[in-house]
C-alpha cells in the first residue's frame, strides 16, 4: 500500500535544500532517541511520524535507538513498550535497532581521545561546588581547581574511575572548554560520571556513565545520521553537540529543532504520567484516560488516526497548546467512515409492546453503516420485550424533547413506530418500572405507508436475545486546558477529573456482537465509538469508549 506523503514543513525544506546541495551524498538519515525511561505518550508519536515520517517519503532511513545512559530509572520493560509501540504506530527500523549503552566502550574511546587533546579533564569537584562555580547568565564562571591536570594524570585518573575506585560523587570527566562562555552548558559540563548501579543491558560491567549530551552526538555520528531532530529544549545544547564533533572530527550531523507536542488537557512528560502511575491515580501506562501510546491503543484509536493527527497539527518552532478536540475529530473521522454500527443501550428501560405477540420474534434489516452501502445490511431480532435508553424517555417531557413520552409515538431504528401508553412503577420507590407502547405492524422497517412522521427515532434491544455487557466512560484526565496551572504549593495532581471514568456495569447490546473480538470498533447508534477491550470472568464484554459522536466541548468549556 502507498501511504500519502507528509505535508511539507521547515524541516522538509532544510532537507530539500540539502539534497539540492549535494549533501551527505543525497542521504537522508534520520534516528527516534528514546530513553526507555516510561512509556511513549503522544509527543512521541509527533517525532515519530516526523523521523520516520521523513525516511519513508525521501526514500531513506530511519533508526530507533534507544538513548539508555541513566542506569537508575530505566527499565526492560520500557524498552519493550517502545518497540512494540513503534511498531504499532505502522513504522519499521528493519535491523537498525541500536542503544546507546552498545556504544559504550567507543564513547570511552571518544573520551580518552578528547582527554588527549587537552579538550577534558577529570575533576574531583562535587555537584554542589560545579554549580556554584558555573557563574549566571551575567557573569563567568569560576575554573575548577583540576582543571589544570596533566593529560596523563587524567588518563589515569579516568582509566581509575572505570575500575570503579572511585565512589560516587567523587569524581566525573569534564569538557574543558570555557568558563566565560555565554552559554553555560560550554562551561566545562560533566561527560562522565560514576554510578555505582546496574544497568539493564550492561549489568555491572560499567560503573561510569555518559551524559546525555557526550553520547547523544557521537551516536548520531557513528550511526550516519543526517539530520538530528529534536525538541526545542535542545537548541542550547547544539553548541556542545556541534564541539564535541568537531572536536573529535568525525562525522557531523546536523541537529534541528521543533517545538514539541503540547495537548491541551493532557500531561506529557513521563515523569509525571510515571507518577499518576505509581500512586494509582490511574490503573497503569495503558488506562485508556492515559495520553500514552499503550492507552490510546488500549481505548480504541487506530494507528491511522494518531498519524493523521501528527500530520496535521505540523512541525513549527513556536510553542503551542494543541487542543484535544483535534486529536478526538481525527478518530472520529475514520471511525465514521469504518466503524459498523449496532445498537446498544447504556441505561436499560424496560419497553412491553403491548400488542406485539408474547411469543413471536422476527429478524429486522438493520443497515451497517450509512456511509458505506457496501457494508450490507445485518438482521437484528425484534420482540415484544424490548429496552430503550432511559434518557429517550419523559413522563414529563419539557419543550424542547421530541423522543418517548406518555400519547406519544417515535420510530424504533430500522424497526417499528411505537406509541407510549403506559408506565407502571415501582410502588415503594416512585421510580419508572416500564413503559407499555402499541407497535404499528405497518410501520416495518421505519416507514409509514400514511406518510405520517415522528420526530424521533430511537435506538433499542430486544430483550430476549440481547446481550450483558459492560461500557466505560472515560472523560478528560485533568479538568483544568494547562493541568500544571495550579494554586501555589499545591501539585498537578490537584487538577484531576474526578470523573474521568464512568462505570456501566448493566448495559445491553444486540446479540451480533456475541463473538466481538478485542480490539474491534463499533458505533453504538446515537451513543459513540466503543472499542472492545476484553471479557470479564463471566464472558460479559467489557467496552471502551474511544470517543462520543460528537464534539462535547462546548458543553464542558461552559461547566468549568
Ligand atoms: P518527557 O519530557 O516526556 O520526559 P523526553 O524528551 O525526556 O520526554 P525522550 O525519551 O528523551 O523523552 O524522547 C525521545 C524523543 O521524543 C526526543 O527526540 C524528544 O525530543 C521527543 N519528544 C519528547 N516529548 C515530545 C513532545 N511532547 N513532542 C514532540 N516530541 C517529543
Ligand atoms: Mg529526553
Amino acid at each position: 500500500m502507498e501511504t500519502p506523503k507528509s505535508p511539507t514543513n521547515f524541516i522538509r525544506e532544510i532537507i530539500d535544500g540539502d539534497l539540492a546541495a549535494g549533501k551527505n551524498n543525497g542521504r537522508v538519515h534520520t534516528r527516534f532517541p528514546p530513553e526507555p525511561n516510561g512509556y511513549l505518550h503522544i509527543g512521541h508519536a509527533k517525532s515519530i511520524c516526523l523521523n520516520f515520517g521523513i525516511a519513508r517519503d525521501y526514500k531513506g532511513l530511519c533508526n530507533l535507538r534507544f538513548d539508555d545512559t541513566n542506569p537508575e530509572t530505566e527499565d526492560v520493560e520500557y524498552v519493550q513498550s517502545i518497540t512494540e509501540d513503534v511498531r504499532w504506530l505502522g513504522f519499521d527500523w528493519a535491523d537498525r535497532l541500536y542503544y546507546a549503552s552498545d556504544y559504550f566502550e567507543k564513547l570511552y574511546g571518544f573520551a580518552v581521545q578528547l582527554i588527549n587533546k587537552g579538550k577534558a579533564f577529570v575533576c574531583d569537584q562535587s555537584l554542589e561546588d560545579m554549580r556554584r562555580d558555573r557563574g549566571t547568565i551575567t557573569e563567568p564562571g569560576k575554573e575548577s581547581p583540576f582543571r589544570s591536570r596533566s593529560i596523563k594524570e587524567n588518563i589515569d585518573l579516568f582509566s581509575r574511575m572505570r575500575k570503579g575506585e572511585f565512589e560516587e560523587g567523587q569524581k566525573v570527566l569534564r569538557g574543558k572548554i570555557d568558563m566565560a562562555h555565554p552559554n553555560l552548558l560550554m562551561r566545562d559540563p560533566v561527560f562522565y560520571r560514576i554510578k555505582k548501579e546496574a544497568h539493564h543491558r550492561t549489568g555491572r560491567n560499567w560503573c561510569i556513565y555518559p551524559t546525555y549530551d557526550f553520547t547523544h552526538g557521537i551516536c548520531d555520528s557513528m550511526e550516519g545520521i543526517t539530520h538530528s531532530i529534536c525538541t526545542l529544549e535542545f537548541e542550547v545544547h547544539r553548541q556542545l553537540y556541534d564541539w564535541i564533533l568537531d572536536e573529535l572530527g568525525i562525522h557531523h550531523p546536523q541537529q534541528i529543532e521543533f517545538a514539541r507536542l503540547n495537548l491541551s488537557h493532557t500531561l506529557l512528560s513521563k515523569r509525571k504520567l510515571l507518577e499518576l502511575v505509581e500512586k494509582k491515580y490511574v490503573l497503569g501506562w495503558d488506562d485508556p484516560r492515559m495520553p500514552t501510546i499503550a492507552g490510546f491503543r488500549r481505548r480504541g484509536y487506530t494507528p491511522e488516526s494518531i498519524r493523521k493527527f501528527c500530520d496535521q497539527i505540523g512541525v513549527a518552532k513556536a510553542d503551542s497548546i494543541v487542543d484535544l478536540v483535534m486529536l478526538e475529530n481525527s478518530i472520529r473521522e475514520e471511525l465514521n467512515k469504518t466503524a459498523p454500527r449496532v445498537m446498544a443501550v447504556l441505561r436499560p428501560l424496560k419497553v412491553i409492546i403491548d400488542n406485539y405477540p408474547e411469543n413471536q420474534a422476527e429478524q429486522l434489516d438493520v443497515i451497517n453503516n450509512p456511509e458505506d452501502p457496501s457494508c450490507g445490511t445485518r438482521k437484528v431480532p425484534f420482540s415484544r420485550e424490548l429496552y430503550i435508553e432511559q434518557e429517550d424517555f419523559r413522563q414529563d417531557p419539557p419543550k424542547q424533547f421530541f423522543r418517548l413520552a406518555p400519547g406519544r409515538e417515535v420510530r424504533l431504528r430500522c424497526a417499528y413506530f411505537i406509541k407510549c401508553v403506559g408506565v407502571s412503577k415501582d410502588e415503594a420507590t416512585g421510580r419508572i418500572k416500564d413503559i407499555h407502547c402499541t407497535y404499528d405492524p405497518a410501520t416495518r422497517g421505519g416507514d409509514a405507508p400514511d406518510g405520517r412522521k415522528v420526530k424521533a427515532t430511537i435506538h433499542w434491544v430486544s430483550s430476549r436475545h440481547c446481550l450483558e455487557a459492560e461500557a466505560r466512560l472515560y472523560d478528560i484526565l485533568f479538568t483544568k486546558r494547562n493541568p500544571n496551572d495550579v494554586p501555589e504549593g499545591s501539585e498537578f495532581t490537584v487538577n484531576l477529573n474526578p470523573k474521568s471514568l464512568e462505570i456501566l456495569p448493566s448495559c445491553l447490546v444486540e446479540p451480533s456482537l456475541k463473538n466481538a473480538l478485542p480490539g474491534s470498533r463499533y458505533q453504538f447508534e446515537r451513543v459513540g465509538y466503543f472499542s472492545v477491550d476484553s471479557l470479564d470472568a463471566s464472558g460479559k464484554i467489557i467496552f471502551n469508549r474511544i470517543v462520543t459522536l460528537r464534539d462535547t466541548w462546548a458543553k464542558i468549556e461552559s461547566k468549568l
